[in-house]
């Protein structure tokens, strides 16, 4: 058995945390090929090939692969597909985008945020926002995989893989690139951040979720919030959190003014620590919680920020 394991990689720079970590779901599966794809991806390569249970590692540095369009990368992995038994990723929004495309031009199924590799064929992976764990086992001849990172701990460092340039694949010519509106930002990324302090509604507005900025500046956290915050204009879009979010498990999450509905907590109820600032102590955030604290977060936030 073989693997093929696409690199997370974002302006030619390794997303380390993310890769090394699907290298570690990987393991059991067999010898482990991470495929580096980008217009500059050498410097991620080489990185890769020092996650140690990496033994090659393939560069494929080409124009075409600039803005990560996921139909010429799609075509590339498809192109590599003959040799491996399992083509894998971790479950980013970029591999969301590329693999169910590998699937689909594979003919075969594709196995989204897998949290646990039972054998080679068999996986488990959670269902219905995070309230069911279906064990899924695939008759498929290639194993389309993206693994869910924040159940697996990171591949240590220390190894040298031998890392071999390849060529593109040819264009199919299914996209174009038209612009990039990339939102900046010195926080750390949500989904790998150590911290996550998120605001839900009654953060009450875009003014007033500075409070909660204020307290993941001060704790080096990335910031969070509900679909509610998101859906009334108080957050970006990339911030929310849970089911139809993003799925994080930060060693702290700080929930502030969220009421804990079974679609928020589906993203963040493997947290190691949860803390929630609420002022209805029937609200539902408290039964995950590990700390919780039943206060006006216009009084607490600014109190705990000054602490801090
Ligand atoms: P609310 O439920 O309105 O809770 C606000 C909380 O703030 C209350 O508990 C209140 O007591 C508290 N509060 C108010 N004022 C203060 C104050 N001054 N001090 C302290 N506490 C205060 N939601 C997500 O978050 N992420 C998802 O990915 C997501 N996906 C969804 C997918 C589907 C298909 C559906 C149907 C829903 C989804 N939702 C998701 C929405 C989810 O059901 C809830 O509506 C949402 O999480 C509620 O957000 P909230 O907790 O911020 O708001």
């Amino acid at each position: 058995m073989a693997v093929l394991l696409i690199a997370e990689i974002n302006d030619g720079t390794l997303a380390m945390d993310a890769t090394a970590k699907a290298v570690a779901a990987a393991a059991p599966l067999g010898d482990v090929t991470v495929l580096a794809v980008g217009a500059t991806a050498k410097d991620a390569a080489d990185e890769a090939a020092t996650i140690e249970g990496v033994s090659k590692v393939l560069v494929a540095e080409d124009a075409l692969y600039g803005h990560r369009l996921a139909e010429p990368t799609a075509a590339l992995i498809v192109s590599l597909a003959g040799d491996y038994s399992h083509i894998v990723a971790p479950a980013t929004t970029d591999a969301k985008n590329i693999l169910p495309r590998v699937a689909a031009l594979l003919d075969v199924m594709v196995l989204t945020d897998v949290t646990s590799v039972v054998d080679a064929d068999t996986f488990e992976r959670p269902v219905y926002a995070g309230n069911a764990m279906q064990t899924v086992k695939s008759k498929d001849e290639k194993k389309v995989i993206t693994f869910r990172t924040s159940t697996f701990d990171a591949a240590a460092t220390g190894g040298s893989a031998a890392v071999e340039d390849i060529a593109a694949a040819e264009d199919p010519a299914l996209s174009e690139w038209v612009e990039d509106k990339v939102a900046e930002s010195d926080r750390p990324e949500l989904t790998s951040a150590k911290i996550v302090v998120s605001g839900g509604r009654g953060v009450g507005s875009e003014e007033d979720f500075v409070i909660i900025e204020k307290l993941a500046d001060k704790l080096g956290a990335a910031v969070g919030a509900s679909r509610a915050a998101v859906d009334s204009g108080f957050a970006p879009n990339d911030w929310q959190v849970g089911q139809t979010g993003k799925v994080v498990a930060p060693d702290l999450y700080v929930a502030c003014g969220i009421s804990g509905a079974i679609q928020h907590l589906a993203g963040m109820k493997d947290s190691k620590i949860i803390v929630a600032i609420n002022k209805d102590e029937e609200a539902p955030i408290f039964q995950v919680a590990d700390f919780g604290l039943v206060a006006d977060l216009f009084e607490a936030v600014p109190a705990l920020t000054e602490k801090v």
